[in-house]
């Protein structure tokens, strides 16, 4: 057989990649030259010989940066289809008169008596940083109900027809437990805020089949658009039949990892059932929640936030998940690592940072588990180094740090925005940073987040703790090789090299300019050595 081989000549590409500056495994390289044959990569280096054949496709990289495909892994795709594709998008708005504006508009297009749906807005940038309430918008929606999600979905906005078809006025219901009902000082009439566990209390309709396979075609576009190939995704098993459906068509362009996310005791059997389509769909573990979020003040907090909302009390510390305290978390970890699944867990404030790793902790033979904290955003100084130790990847979304950024300082104080966002101290740690985009949250353009991470610059210009800024390798890295550990996959994607996948992007712009990180973007995408956008 080796005889054989030596005689025959190699075989010759499907697709050459040619006068590339390729980057992989953390660093640019001298390689110019990618060979793909059948979907794979077949060779990396610096001459075509014997690769170019009749049928071979030669693409002339034309001296641009060619990275592997970005591994995002923390996205809600398959939740955020059939918002992205079909509600109202308020992350425009920059004031109250320009939110009411956008509802009217969209309020025009529906038909009647349909619901309408949005999500995005954020008022801390606006002039006057009111929080959004119902009389902002009953009288452009009237009888229709309606339910805008916060930029961070943890806590939304629902008007009067909302909120009378869930029953919800001055006398009640009480606060769920891990979530709360904005109610007016004075009369108790609710200001249509829903933050966390009390969400669910407005149902609202659910999307037609065809309306969430519509939805996910078009985030999935989305992503390709931004040179993103691969996700963790993290979704309701109830969107796992739509989803594998997409990843077995022949047009699939994104490699699902799956996390599925319930507080059902059932969710770590549902995880396990979940059939695999391998290289395409591959459940991989469970999502727990510990807290909230910081710009909905329900991050939870070792200490009081220096600034509350005016709704909160002085002492507010945020809003603890229940499941945390009362015994199902550690149950589910249990019975999770028994089944060999991966626990990811989001964790923002410091106290929930800390619990989670608590929780942790008692898994044996936790290191190889790869288990996750997502966020990892604001942590007390006595635990940043624990990732590390404990070989837990803190999984962070570096875009988050531009919008938290402008309002951090204010809301939890000086003193504990210096143990925020810790990109740096996590990889001088040894700690497996990985980064993402929780998108729908944010944008899931991983460019932006990068130049995040290595500037420090905020939304509005201002540069916020740059002692926590890395490198544009080592951002790309977390991208890259890391994101595709942190979804198990690096053994076939995260890296330019013989035997990978032909999952890659060839890149507008150069990094390693000054400000060379600014306005990067992908100029083409490919997976499995087909070009995706
Ligand atoms: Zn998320």
């Amino acid at each position: 057989m080796l005889f054989t081989a030596a005689i025959l000549p190699p075989p010759t590409a499907d697709l050459l990649v040619v006068n590339a500056k390729i980057w992989t495994d953390g660093a640019l390289t001298q390689n110019s030259v990618l060979g793909v044959r059948a979907g794979k990569i077949v060779y990396v280096g610096k001459s075509t010989q014997g690769l170019r054949g009749p049928k071979t496709q030669v693409l002339d990289a034309k001296g641009r940066l060619l990275t592997p495909g970005i591994i995002d892994a923390h996205t809600h795709l398959a939740r955020a289809g059939v918002g992205f594709k079909y509600g109202l998008d308020l992350r425009v708005a920059t004031s109250k008169a320009q939110f009411i504006e956008l509802v009217r508009m969209k309020v025009a297009t529906l038909p009647e008596g349909a619901w309408l749906s949005g999500r995005g807005w954020s008022t801390e940038s606006y002039k006057v940083k009111e929080t959004p309430h119902r009389n902002w918008i009953d009288a452009v929606t009237g009888d229709r109900p309606a339910v805008l999600t916060r930029m961070d979905g943890h806590s939304l906005l629902a008007n009067s027809a909302a909120l009378r078809l869930a029953g919800i006025t001055k006398d009640g219901p009480a606060d769920p437990p891990g979530g709360s009902i904005e109610r007016d000082p004075k009369t108790g009439e609710p200001t249509g805020i829903l933050v966390d566990a009390a969400m669910p209390l407005i149902q609202t309709p659910s999307a037609t089949p065809l309306q969430l396979r519509e939805g996910l075609k078009a985030v999935v576009a989305e992503a390709n658009r931004f040179g993103v190939t691969a996700v963790g995704d993290i979704m309701d098993p109830l969107a796992v039949a739509t989803v594998r459906e997409y990843a077995s068509s022949p047009n699939r362009s994104i490699r699902f990892g799956v996390y599925l996310q319930s507080e059902s005791p059932m969710v770590v059997g549902m995880a396990t059932q979940a059939k695999p389509i391998p290289g395409w769909f591959e459940p991989r573990g469970i999502k727990l929640y510990m807290d909230g979020s910081l710009g909905s003040r329900s991050a939870f907090m070792a200490a009081p936030f220096t600034k509350p909302l005016p709704t909160q009390p002085a002492d507010w510390r945020g809003l603890p998940r229940i499941g945390a305290t009362n015994g199902l978390y550690a149950q589910l970890i249990k019975s999770a690592a028994d089944a060999n699944l991966q626990v990811i867990t989001h964790a923002i404030g410091d106290q929930a940072n800390k619990d989670a790793l608590d929780l942790y902790a008692q898994v044996p033979s936790l290191a190889s588990r790869r288990f996750r904290i997502e966020h990892a955003q604001h942590l007390l100084p006595s635990e940043v180094g624990r990732f590390a130790k404990l070989g837990v990847l803190p999984s962070m979304q570096p875009f988050h740090k531009a919008d938290d950024g402008r309002y951090c300082d204010d809301v939890i104080g000086t003193e504990r925005s210096q143990s925020s966002y810790t990109f740096k101290t996590f990889l001088k740690s040894g700690a497996k940073l990985t980064f993402g985009s929780d998108f729908p949250v944010v944008t899931i353009d991983p460019w932006v987040g990068i130049h995040t991470a290595v500037t420090g610059e905020i939304l509005g210009g201002s540069i916020w703790m740059p002692e926590q800024n890395i490198s544009f390798d080592q951002a790309l890295d977390a991208y890259t090789r890391t994101s595709a550990y942190a979804i198990f996959r690096e053994k076939d994607l995260g890296r330019l090299a013989p035997g990978y996948q032909a999952d890659f992007v060839l890149l507008d712009g150069w990094p390693y300019a000054k400000n060379g990180t600014k306005n990067l973007r992908a100029k083409a995408t490919y997976v499995a050595g087909r070009k995706v956008f």
